[in-house]
């Protein structure tokens, strides 16, 4: 069974969480605020953690710090419409996904099946190679190809489909991807990932005006979706 660990101090969402999440056979903790959260994530080791930033006692960013001291389970964050850079925070901190309240209950599920997905399929991602309708990467080859020829790359236009093709369905931040490819100093130039972005895009993509793939999270960062 899939356990997840939600913390949330509004109980009315917390009690709409838990009974859709238990209707799909998820073992549920609640958790009202952070200190709470450590405790229990440190005794029932979640598959998961859904953490709402804003808590009584703590900064929700502070909790995915404390977590990440010590777990890699996925942390995905509810976090309150147009604080993008609450947003960016914790991802920063090692969070792995957003959802934006209010939130359709489906679109949290379907979020929670992805995080889950990915802590599974993470060690197989590695040495596979990713198929799209348009392009394939090979991710051990090193090379990207569109009906048997290869699509030629720069080594920095891989560097960032790699990064971004290993996270399916994940939002990379642009500092991730910056500090990444051309390293801390260049943390905030998100100049370079438009420039970049675009020319992939050009060589990926079947209508680079209109990307299927290579996403944009305006203000946020990339997202590669499969
Ligand atoms: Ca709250």
């Amino acid at each position: 069974m899939t356990r997840v660990l939600v913390v949330e101090d509004d109980p009315q969402l917390v009690r709409a969480l838990v009974i859709n999440m238990q209707a799909r056979r998820y073992g549920v903790d609640a958790a009202p605020d952070g200190t709470t959260a450590l405790r229990l994530a440190a005794v029932r080791r979640p598959d998961v953690v859904v953490l709402d930033l804003g808590l009584p006692d703590m900064d929700g960013v502070e909790v995915i710090k404390a977590l990440r001291g010590w777990t890699r389970t996925p942390i995905l964050v509810l976090s309150a419409r147009r604080a993008s850079e609450e947003k960016v925070a914790a991802l920063d901190a090692g969070a792995d996904d957003y959802i934006t309240k209010p939130f359709g209950m489906d679109e949290l599920l379907a979020r929670l099946r992805a995080a889950v997905r990915r802590t599974e399929a993470l060690p197989l991602a590695r040495e596979a190679t990713v198929t799209t309708d348009d392009f394939t990467v090979d991710l051990l080859a090193k090379k990207a190809g569109r009906d048997g020829r290869d699509i030629r790359l720069t080594p920095t236009e891989w560097h960032l489909l790699e990064i971004l093709v290993c996270n399916p369905g994940r939002l990379v931040t642009q500092k991730e991807l910056l500090v990444a490819v051309w390293g801390p100093a260049y943390a905030t130039r998100t100049n370079y990932l438009r420039v970049y972005m675009a020319q992939l895009r050009r060589k990926l993509e079947a209508d680079p005006a209109h990307p299927r793939y290579l996403i944009t999270e305006p203000g946020m960062g990339y997202r590669f979706e499969s």
